[in-house]
């Protein structure tokens, strides 16, 4: 496994190390070649679909749909090198193990790479699960444009990857993808896996607040309508609320732009962004709530006008009961006694797969839990831990 991630984290590598494979450009493509190679090698059966996802499928015992597994090989501008790699080749090392044991499964198995799972290039992120689950219509996929102008469909025939199967055409019978955590729990637990329950709803809406510019020195302060002032407290607003609130609620200012932005004069304009998460759908929906009334009543008590525009409102996504205990089960087999059960706060291609057949995940942990950045690492053994129970809990599924 670690030479495949190696030689991944070798195209186009940055200074700083970084990996810059951004969907459909050609390091993607170098990457996607190096990745079918080892699919070939290891026997699988390669097909691509319509959207450029690739699915390398080894046959069972009987027919059917497979247990599958995978994830993405597009990163970030600055990305690292196991953010959904590691899935994709931990699949692909699953078969190598089960070929060297001459081991068959009586369901097929495959490993999957979705297209475009950052949505950096184009949006939305997770196209091609999305695409592939029937979330998003295949026609509106290819015309997304990039901000260099580039059009999908076409940067996917002009890296040969402009398949002929149908999206979706294979069904899993389930899915279950390896992926590092991305984040710190883990690591701080000092525990090696994680089985991932759900995934967090997560809703982005931008708060624009107009104020009256005035001068810093000659206004009285209760003459003022100051929106610099009114994205502060939407500022401590959501902090407070997502503490009282607790549970998984968490709350996130991320960008704040004054105008006119100058030292001595009061802000007449402030545009912030407000991120709220939870996997509760009903608590989402309460903080998205309790947000709206606090705009008013500010809007109300400083003389400011406030709108807010919806930008991304996604439903939280419960994992499948059986394929969770599948992997606990597994996972204590293999000696790691009972593992944690998580919420995800980023998203997955498995979000979008368990739409269309029972699905889970697997978490290993980030060092420090640091992800989207070349200083991402996990520990070679803790890599190996993941995907061992991956293996063993593909078999299970595959054998029942
Ligand atoms: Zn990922």
């Amino acid at each position: 496994m670690q030479t495949e991630l190696e030689e991944l984290a070798a195209i186009n590598r940055g200074a700083d190390g970084s990996c810059c494979r951004l969907a459909l450009t050609d390091a993607d493509r170098r990457g996607r070649d190096l990745v079918v190679s080892w699919m070939r090698n290891a026997e699988l059966d390669v097909n691509i679909d319509r959207i450029g996802n690739i699915i390398g499928t080894r046959a069972g015992t009987q027919s059917g749909p497979p247990v599958m597994t995978g994830s993405h090989i597009d990163t970030v501008a600055t990305g690292g090198r196991y953010d959904g790699a590691y899935g994709v080749v931990a699949g692909i090392e699953v078969v190598r193990a089960l070929n060297a044991r001459k081991v068959l499964t009586k369901r097929p198995l495959a490993v999957v790479v979705f297209t475009n799972e950052e949505g950096v290039r184009f949006a939305p992120d997770m196209m091609g699960s999305l695409v592939y689950a029937g979330g998003l219509l295949l026609e509106d996929a290819l015309q997304a444009v990039s901000e260099d102008g580039a059009v999908l469909g076409e940067e996917l025939a002009r890296i040969g990857y402009a398949g002929s199967k149908r999206c979706g055409e294979i069904r899993p019978h389930a899915f279950v993808e390896l992926h590092i955590e991305q984040g710190p729990v883990l690591d701080r637990a000092n525990e090696v896996l994680a089985v991932v329950q759900d995934l967090q709803g997560i809703s982005w809406q931008e708060v624009n607040i107009r104020g009256v510019s005035n001068h810093a020195g000659t206004t009285p302060m209760n003459l003022r309508h100051d929106a610099a002032y009114g994205a502060g407290m939407v500022t401590v607003f959501v902090r407070k609320l997502a503490q009282r609130m607790g549970g998984s609620q968490v709350a996130t200012i991320g960008s704040v732009r004054l105008v006119p932005n100058l030292v001595n004069v009061i802000a007449r304009e402030a545009k912030l962004t407000v991120d709220l998460r939870n996997s509760d759908d009903a608590a989402l929906s309460a903080a998205e709530q309790e947000l709206e009334a606090f705009l008013v009543e500010i809007a109300d008590a400083e003389g400011l006008i406030i709108e807010t525009k919806r930008l991304v409102r996604t439903q939280p996504v419960r994992f499948d009961d059986r394929i969770l205990e599948t992997i606990e089960q597994v996972a204590a087999k293999l000696g790691h006694g009972e593992i944690r059960r998580m919420t995800s706060g980023a998203g997955h291609d498995a979000q979008m797969m368990a739409r269309i057949c029972p699905a889970a995940m697997i978490f290993v942990p980030s060092v420090n839990g640091i992800s989207h950045n070349p200083k991402e690492f996990t520990l070679p053994r803790h890599l190996e831990d993941g995907a061992n129970v991956l293996l063993h809990a593909m078999k299970r599924i595959a054998n029942e």
